[in-house]
């Protein structure tokens, strides 16, 4: 079968799985392995009947995608989102089957969505919602089988109520079904600003190859939820300036930097009291400059870090950008072409299979945990993530050099060797015809 029967071209899985063939030539991979990573391994698409609080009945389409189990059970995230489509779940399961083997945790990918504005829900359809979701897909997660967790406007309560059904629909108490729960609830410390985290020792280790000094360094991250937020905290305490942020309704620049901590307080202060979701945004905080998400993209930093959403940066606007360095903390942020041109000026990405890895693999030592029933401090989490995240990036960065090629494709191909290395331990052509 082709690309194009998989999905036409154009689409985000179709572009997503179009990295593919490049990245498959570096790691020397066996062709069979790269048409097994064209084609999900399973799909559901589900409807959620909603009875809302006026007493009426909506009913809310939702995917669930396990891309590909060869290295471990399928892990993702559940996205709630207007813009949630199969073909972007497709995309989102498969960018985490490469995600798991670039870190090198035992997962294969997943994802889901629900096509939804959780920002028009009461906290009480949002519960309903939620657990709507469990009671359809609940056949097809487990956690030997197939693991969620957070991603775009999904949070920890949530991830509370889904295990809650779940175990509720098992009749058997299973918090290692889903990550990123509340500690309370079988969390695992550290879980929280974990994907911030995992970006922020990677440009550590940058700063180390390039021999930055943080305080000359300028940072503009698109994006002020948990991952934007976690790794410019992070950046920030060690002197990088901050200079421009932005949410969903627009942006601020300062060019001095702005004092981090209180910009967060300022978001979270117009959280209303234990609300689920953020009403408060950075564009109304005072003494800085409005800009625009679009403006923000193209500001002369040193560093870029899209946290947003996918397709951020394309065709459209990848000439007018100007940051050295771009860190990818959303999934997908920039288009197959616009990487092209980025690296013919000389763009160092990042790569989002790395660059946000550090959420999925603090998830992977939740479960460890869960499954052991014995829980870590939060020093030895950071620890083993702090490890993982240096070294993978390390690994990268050498492959990067030794095939004079992008960082993106040096990281599909460090992933597909490993994903690689397990479809051919159950053997592959080669190795049926040899034998006979
Ligand atoms: N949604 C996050 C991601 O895209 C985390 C997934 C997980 O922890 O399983 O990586």
């Amino acid at each position: 079968m082709t690309d194009t029967q998989t999905a036409p071209t154009g689409t985000l899985f179709a572009d997503a799985i179009g990295r593919l063939d490049k990245a498959g030539k570096i790691a020397g991979l066996d062709p069979e392995v790269v048409e097994l990573l064209r084609h999900p391994k399973a799909v559901i698409h589900i409807s959620i009947p909603v009875r809302m609080d006026d007493g009426s009945l909506k009913v809310f389409e939702g995917y669930r995608v396990r891309h590909n189990s060869h290295r471990g059970p399928t892990k993702g995230g559940i996205r709630y989102h207007p813009g949630v489509s199969l073909d972007e779940v497709k995309a989102l399961a498969f960018w985490m089957t490469c995600k798991c083997a670039v870190v090198g945790i035992p997962f294969g990918g997943g994802k889901g969505g629900v096509t939804v504005d959780p920002r028009e829900l009461s906290h009480m359809e949002l519960e309903r919602l939620s657990r709507g979701f469990i009671q359809q897909v609940a056949d097809f997660i487990g956690p030997d089988v197939d693991i969620p967790a957070p991603d775009v406007y999904t949070n920890a309560r949530i991830m509370g109520w889904m295990m809650d059904e779940f175990s509720k629909i098992k009749r058997q108490h299973s918090p290692a079904v889903i990550t990123g729960k509340p500690i309370p609830l079988g969390g695992s410390l550290g879980r929280d600003d974990a994907t911030g985290r995992g970006a922020y020792y990677c440009i550590k280790e940058l700063e180390k190859q390039r021999g930055w000094d943080p305080t000359q360094i300028t940072v503009a991250v698109q994006g002020f939820g948990n991952g934007g937020q976690n790794a410019v905290k992070l950046l920030h305490t060690d002197g990088y300036k901050v200079v421009a942020v932005s949410d969903s309704k627009g942006g601020i620049y300062k060019a001095d930097g702005f004092d981090v901590p209180s910009l967060i307080q300022f978001k979270n202060q117009s959280r209303k009291l234990k609300a689920v979701y953020c009403d408060g945004s950075v564009c109304e905080a005072i003494q800085a400059e409005s800009i625009s998400n679009e403006q923000l993209l193209e500001l002369d930093v040193d560093v870029l870090i899209p946290a947003a959403l996918e397709n951020q940066i394309t065709t459209d606007n990848a000439a007018n950008i100007k940051a050295k360095v771009i860190v990818e903390v959303a999934n997908g942020p920039t288009t197959p072409d616009a990487d092209t041109s980025l690296a013919q000026r000389g763009t160092l990405v990042i790569p989002d299979i790395l660059a946000n890895a550090g959420g999925v693999t603090v998830s992977y030592f939740e479960w460890v945990q869960n499954r052991q029933g014995f829980y870590w401090p939060v020093e030895e989490v950071r620890e083993r993530l702090d490890k993982i995240m240096r070294d993978e990036f390390n690994a990268v960065y050498d492959l990067m050099e030794q095939h004079k090629t992008d960082m993106r494709t040096a990281a599909y191909a460090h992933a597909l060797k490993r994903i690689g290395d397990a479809v051919e331990a159950g053997g592959t052509q080669r190795y049926f015809t040899e034998a006979n």
